[in-house]
């Protein structure tokens, strides 16, 4: 048993451990009972973790988890296209509009 994430929010464990259940990546999450009986947000030690049960998928694990993460970040930052000024969601790199790429803020045109 190794703990591969944790978070003060059971729904962001709860998403890990889907995504790490449809890749046949058995897991179980502790404490979570207890987060939800602190009733706000608990303190670090009683976040609710996330455990697998093979070791040995560890390192698969890690880059899953860091994926999901690195999803969620680029989700929250929707960018304008150069091209159309279109707004698009930031899971995209290209415009849906005219298929512009995304440029970073600041760069050469
Ligand atoms: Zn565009």
């Amino acid at each position: 048993m190794k703990k591969v994430y944790s978070a003060a929010n059971i729904t962001m464990v709860g998403l890990v451990k889907d995504v790490l259940d449809s890749h046949g990546i058995r897991t179980v999450i502790r404490n979570q009972f207890l987060s939800a009986a602190a009733g706000e947000l608990p303190p670090i030690e009683c976040w609710p973790e996330l455990w697998i049960i093979d070791d040995r998928r560890y390192e698969q694990c890690r880059q899953l988890v860091e994926e999901i993460l690195g999803a969620e970040n680029t989700q929250a930052a929707p960018w304008q296209c150069p091209d159309c000024h279109e707004e698009i969601e930031g899971q995209f790199s290209q415009c849906w509009r005219c298929g512009a790429g995304r440029r970073e803020p600041g760069g050469k045109q």
